[in-house]
């Protein structure tokens, strides 16, 4: 499967469910209720526009006198001021407010996802995570900036315009509020259906791009079967099929179009009509007129601005309630209301006492079953079986990644379910498979053991962890960043450089899973030299790849199907020649 972004737009949801972001816009309560002010402002400045229009030219012209012109062209250039001010309090309130809340949220969103215990992440893609923190956020951003704005404000003066009209002149009104649906609701029927023709066309064009993102990532695959005409085909055929659809849209729209306005401009020529007799019969000022033109062009102006945000307020409110629902997910492992407290200083004993365990995506297979293992206090555990057999699973208990359904995981005799696991896992230092390298220097990544490690602490580290030898080769040695060149580090290297961050953190109990590919001589040398730095001292769970680690090991625990199958040393084990024998036979000994 490609992990791709899905091309097609983010799914809507009813604009409702935005109501989640209230208690967000509720911690900015000042901006949020300068930008309410503004708003009335704003809209009974727009609102009042007519009525001085209407003043200017019934009172301006009439009256012939150069005063009353003067008078009534003020009146109208204060209304426009008022406008103004009031335009740019709302802009910039409701701005800031939508930057303020889109932070707020997101902060809490990723705080929250790291809290989110490793079983969730086990169900979630990274990757989607990410567009949750980003694509959603962003949506959100304009909409609570602006797109809220514009459908309250539109909402407002809609209301406002319909008012006036009516306050201006009820009969016209009334054939406006009759005539102008009966026009807009071809309209509407006509949208409806080029939203799915839209939609389809949008289709097709996502089905050529995952076509093209498919075969370019599989290029080798392509060019070794000589299959470029094939595919060049096969994309071209799903281009033009692309290209039809959009072509039917497009025919649609025009039609669509050419009969709007027809229909728009023939209700509005029939009110104007009919308003225009009455100025000719007297019935009617020409400003009277004027005013009701300019109502019924803001109220439908405000449909207009409704009409275009609705359909990002109905994303947003899809990439709300999406965020939501992370929101609203509980961590599986979490600290009791009141923690137990681990021995100062720790003894490092391990208890796995009865463990069964399944993941919760396979219920019908349990990783842990009726697991019991104890290691003392500075023992190093080797732990082998063939791959499946639930070495990592006990590590990832220990941890408390995850909790096991019976029995208990102790350490120094205390069930870690009573502890927080911060603390817990404050106790144990990992040195994984594959380590991670930060986008940070050298420094800095050993320093993710202990954060508030001095520099001499970190160098020697560095120098327990026989890393010293190829940073102060690397350009900047320590202060060098490892992003760029993180993955330019040799396996041995990016390993020394997690030993070091491990003894830096200087826990009492180590877990350890050995790296299974083989390094070169001098490399292994190294990290074995540099674990036994690290393990000197500590309780150590290592899975074991290598005959020096299971040799040294003080005792060797043999695993299959979630259970221990045999215990010894390497040569007791060889003796017996269970399934040990067979594995070292495969792993070790060749
Ligand atoms: P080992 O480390 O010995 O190779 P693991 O502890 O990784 O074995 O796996 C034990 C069993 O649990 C295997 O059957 C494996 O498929 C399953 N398993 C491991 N991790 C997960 C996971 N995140 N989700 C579901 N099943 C898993």
């Amino acid at each position: 499967m490609s992990e791709s972004p899905d091309p097609r737009p983010a799914a809507k949801a009813p604009v409702g469910s935005l109501r989640t972001l209230w208690p967000f816009v509720r911690q900015h309560l000042g901006l949020f209720i300068g930008w309410l002010v503004a708003l009335a402002a704003s809209s009974t400045a727009t609102l009042s526009l007519p009525i001085a229009f209407r003043t200017m030219i019934d009172q301006g012209f009439a009256a012939g006198g150069g005063d009353a012109v003067d008078r009534a062209f003020m009146l109208l250039f204060l209304v426009a001021v008022v406008l103004a001010l009031a335009t740019a309090a709302r802009f910039f309130f409701v701005s800031l407010l939508g930057e303020r809340v889109v932070a707020d949220l997101r902060e809490r969103l990723y705080s929250h996802l790291l809290a989110l215990d490793i079983g969730f992440h086990d169900r979630n893609r990274s990757g989607e995570l990410v567009s949750r923190l980003t694509a959603d956020a962003e949506l959100l951003r304009s909409v609570v900036g602006s797109g809220m704005s514009v459908a309250l404000r539109s909402g407002v003066t809609f209301i406002g315009s319909i008012v006036m009209l009516f306050v201006t002149s009820p009969q016209l009104a009334a054939y406006a509020v009759i005539g102008i649906p009966l026009a807009v609701l071809p309209i509407v029927l006509g949208g409806r259906r080029l939203q799915k023709m839209s939609r389809t066309s949008q289709d097709r064009i996502a089905e050529a791009n995952a076509l093209a993102n498919e075969t370019l990532g599989a290029v080798r695959t392509v060019q070794a079967h000589a299959r470029e005409p094939y595919e060049r085909q096969r994309f071209g055929q799903a281009v033009l099929t692309a290209v039809r659809a959009s072509a039917q849209r497009i025919r649609a729209q025009a039609v669509v179009t050419a009969v709007a306005i027809v229909l728009i401009f023939g209700a509005i020529t029939l009110v104007l009509w009919s308003g225009a007799h009455d100025v000719v019969a007297g019935r009617m000022s020409a400003g009277t007129l004027g005013q009701f033109v300019l109502y019924a062009l803001i109220g439908g102006g405000s449909v207009g601005a409704l009409a275009e945000v609705w359909n990002e307020l109905q994303r947003a409110a899809g990439g709300m309630s999406r965020i939501s629902e992370l929101l609203e997910e509980t961590p599986g492992v979490r600290a009791p209301a009141e923690p137990g407290r681990l021995p100062v200083p720790l003894r490092g004993e391990i208890a796995f006492d009865e463990v069964t365990f399944h993941y919760p995506m396979r219920p019908d297979l349990p990783a842990l079953d009726g697991f019991n293992l104890r290691v003392r206090p500075g023992e190093t555990v080797a732990l082998v079986g063939p791959s499946g057999a639930g070495k990592s699973t006990v590590l990832s208990l220990l941890l408390r990644f995850h909790d096991p359904q019976s029995g208990a995981v102790r350490l120094d005799g205390l069930d870690i379910r009573t502890l927080d696991p911060a603390a817990l896992r404050e106790a144990i230092a990992l040195v994984p498979q594959h380590p991670t390298i930060f986008a940070a220097s050298a420094a800095d990544n050993i320093r993710y053991g202990r954060l508030e490690a001095d520099d001499v602490a970190v160098a020697e580290a560095a120098r327990a962890a026989h890393a010293s030898e190829f940073i102060d080769a690397l350009p900047e040695r320590m202060a060098t960043e490892l992003g760029e060149r993180g993955a330019r580090l040799s396996g041995g290297q990016q390993q020394r450089i997690a030993i070091a961050r491990a003894l830096l953190k200087d826990s009492p109990v180590l877990l350890l899973d050995e790296a299974t590919s083989a390094l070169d001589a001098h490399s292994e040398r190294a990290v074995q030299l540099a674990l036994e730095m690290l393990m000197r001292g500590r309780t150590t769970l290592v899975i074991a790849h290598r005959l020096a680690t299971v040799l040294k090991a003080d005792r060797i625990v043999v695993m299959d199907a979630g259970r221990i199958v045999a215990e010894g040393t390497h040569e007791q084990l060889i003796a017996e020649g269970g399934l040990y024998a067979d594995l070292a036979r495969l792993q070790f000994l060749d």
